[in-house]
């Protein structure tokens, strides 16, 4: 999680705090209470939204109006050698050649949205922000305009026996996208629409290409928000197939506590609802929960409803030093167990709290480093 916007969050004139051993000692609350260097958020309108704001690049957007059809004459080439001149890995998998057929109805389908160009597929099959180096290429790219034409896709794919990969934002970081067996990789990047917004149930209904952040650009004039934020770029249904959180977790918890129900197309094309909009049912199995993490495994998500939080007036964050990791995570316990609502809190290490200074030209203390922010009205908050 990039930690830019909390130190631009913090006034020049604060003050850093550093947590001694014996500081630990006394109870947190006082310790927090002495806290000298916490910073009133300016305005109630950016509170902290966009804080994850890139350290790290930005996903690849594909466009997909900017591809063009071209067939090639061996579509097969997710073993592709040339991609070895790039000094990364290309991991062979049982990639088949994939049938003219299949081509031939994913075209039906899909019109100009897919590409068996080279380097779109190179592209599809490169983690973009992993620390893996495999290259795994898919060997048709296909990007779906809505969710009958998702269903078409899985529903040939089935039939003639090619795996599919479902592709968000490609920002997680353990090679989820790669297609090892090669076969059609769906880029959902078409699908980024908000469906519905129920501002006072305080959900909305949207596509599961939409991004995290163009969504709470939405929300915003709304005074709502989607409190999870992992990588700048990745999207809804990426953020469902992961099940991931996001630095407001300790406040918010993960995915799993903010999807309310999806549509998931099954691996035969069957298009099913995991639940209603009600946030109080007890009826029937828990799919949404059962979907929530699958990485894609048992379908592809074409539709999230999801759990809105009003953004708050106030946010205050307060940044405090400590001689060592040990201390500054028994006062994070500590500070949990006071029952003293944080909203968010993060660690650093010194490696960390340097790296920042070096990107940001900051002069912040290179020690262990906890982050702490705390939302509510301005008396609360003060
Ligand atoms: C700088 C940075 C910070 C990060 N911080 C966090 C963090 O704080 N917490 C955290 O949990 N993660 C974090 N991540 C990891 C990453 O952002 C998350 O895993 C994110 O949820 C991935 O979403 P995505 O849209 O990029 O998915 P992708 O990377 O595109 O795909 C991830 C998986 O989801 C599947 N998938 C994508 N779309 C669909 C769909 N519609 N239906 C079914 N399956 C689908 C893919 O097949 C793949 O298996 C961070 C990453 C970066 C680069």
């Amino acid at each position: 999680m990039a930690m830019a916007s909390w130190f631009s969050r913090l006034r020049r004139s604060s003050q850093r705090f550093f947590f001694t051993s014996s500081a630990l000692r006394t109870s947190m609350s006082t310790k927090l209470a002495r806290t000298q260097n916490t910073t009133n958020s300016e305005s109630p309108k950016t509170p902290f939204l966009f804080w994850s704001s890139s350290l790290l690049p930005v996903a690849l957007a594909v466009s997909a109006g900017s591809l063009a059809l071209r067939p090639q004459s061996d579509p097969s080439l997710c073993e592709a050698p040339s991609a070895n001149s790039r000094n990364e890995f290309v991991v062979k998998g049982l990639c088949k050649e994939v049938p003219q057929e299949l081509v031939d109805e994913l075209k039906d389908v899909c019109q100009d949205n897919m590409t068996m160009d080279y380097e779109e597929r190179y592209n599809h099959g490169k983690p973009q922000n992993s620390f893996h180096k495999a290259v795994n290429i898919p060997d048709i790219v296909v990007f779906p305009g809505s969710e009958e034409q998702v269903s078409m896709i899985v529903k040939s794919c089935d039939k003639h026996k090619v795996p599919i990969v479902p592709y968000g934002g490609a920002t997680s970081i353990e090679g989820h996208t790669l297609s090892p067996n090669g076969g059609v990789c769906i880029d959902m990047s078409l699908m980024n629409h908000v469906k519905a917004l129920h501002i006072e149930d305080m959900d909305v209904v949207v596509e599961p290409g939409i991004g995290w952040m163009e969504l709470n650009e939405y929300l915003a004039p709304y005074g709502l928000f989607f409190p999870l934020d992992p990588g700048p770029g990745a999207t809804i249904g990426g953020m469902c197939a992961t099940r991931c959180s996001g630095s407001l977790a300790v406040r918010y918890g993960t995915m799993r506590d903010n999807v309310i129900s999806l549509k998931v197309v099954l691996a035969n094309g069957d298009i099913v609802k995991t639940a209603s909009r009600a946030r109080k049912s007890a009826a029937g199995y828990d799919l949404t929960r059962l979907v929530i993490g699958s990485e894609g495994t048992l379908g592809v998500i074409t539709e999230v409803t999801l759990r809105l939080q009003k953004i708050p007036q106030y946010s205050v964050v307060a940044m405090c030093n400590f001689p060592s990791i040990k201390d500054a995570a028994d006062v994070a316990i500590a500070t949990m167990l006071s029952g003293i609502q944080v909203s968010r809190v993060e660690l650093l290490d010194e490696v960390q709290v340097r790296a920042i200074n070096i990107a940001n030209g900051k002069n912040f203390l290179e020690t262990p480093t906890l982050m702490f922010e705390f939302i509510g009205t301005e008396r609360r908050t003060s």
